[in-house]
């Protein structure tokens, strides 16, 4: 239901404090007026994937986070959930993981084709935790980022999108890849934010409002992918696209 992405660098952490689980929380609080039953964020740090989950209310997965605190980080995704495949529980809740635990996907919507991609991935010995169709995108990204996209989470966004039926705005991380989020939309709206050494991604302006008031909203079938200082916009293929260029105007 709400998405957030953050990619920071190390002289915007050293001027601003902030941390990209700090950045993430706060852009689902601003986000959670949307209504949600679960939320859960995933950062990178030190080559690996580190993630929290919990049913309920946001201030269910802060706690969490206090018990079992998450290591320093540049890079990170958050997600507050509205069930439509599986029951609101943790197992349920986002982000889902893959490639042993090193790949962490957010999503919103609904993939329609989850029922025959499982297959073929249970096929091929992919195990699978939770109910979800969001599961499912998860180990396909997985699957190419080992295969045919040879180990660039781009590569590997494209070549699941074009496999994916539905709506959904996809975030994915990788552990191999420290200082990227990427991500991909049909049928559900996403917002590039654009900092100055990070830069941020939101299922809506909220997500990031904080922030910066420079956003870029991307059109149908795109992705785009971010790193502290650039961000790159193609089709679900490769080819170089463009989003729209804005300034929020509003006062948050
Ligand atoms: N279909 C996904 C799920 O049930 C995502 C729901 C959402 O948009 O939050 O987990």
């Amino acid at each position: 239901c709400g998405i957030v992405g953050y990619v920071g660098s190390a002289s915007v952490r050293r001027d601003g404090e902030r941390s990209a689980l700090d950045v993430v929380i706060e852009g689902l609080r601003r986000l959670e007026y949307r209504g949600y039953d679960s939320a859960g964020v995933a950062v990178l740090s030190e080559g690996a994937v580190e993630s929290r989950k919990k049913a309920g209310k946001l201030a269910n997965l802060v706690a969490e986070l206090e018990e079992r605190p998450l290591p320093e980080s540049l890079t990170g995704i958050g997600h507050t959930r509205w069930a439509t495949h599986g029951g609101p529980t943790d197992a349920n809740a986002h982000p889902h993981l893959a490639d042993k635990g090193r790949l962490a996907v957010i999503h919103n919507g609904i993939i329609e084709n989850y029922a025959s991609l499982k297959q073929g991935l249970v096929a091929k010995g992919v195990e699978f935790i939770s109910e979800t169709d969001t599961e499912v995108a998860a180990a396909l990204i997985g699957d190419l980022f080992r295969g045919e996209a040879d180990g660039d989470i781009t590569k590997a966004m494209q070549l699941a999108a074009q496999r994916l039926e539905g709506a959904f705005t996809l975030l994915a991380v990788h552990a191999d890849q420290p200082g990227v989020v990427v991500a991909a939309r049909r049928n559900s709206p996403l917002v590039v934010g654009l900092g100055d050494g990070e830069n941020f991604l939101g299922s809506d302006v909220s997500g990031f409002i904080d922030y910066t008031r420079r956003a870029v909203e991307l059109g149908q079938d795109q992705i785009v992918t971010i790193t502290p200082d650039s961000f790159e916009v193609t089709d679900f293929f490769g080819k170089p696209a463009q989003g729209k260029e804005f300034e929020v105007s509003w006062d948050a």
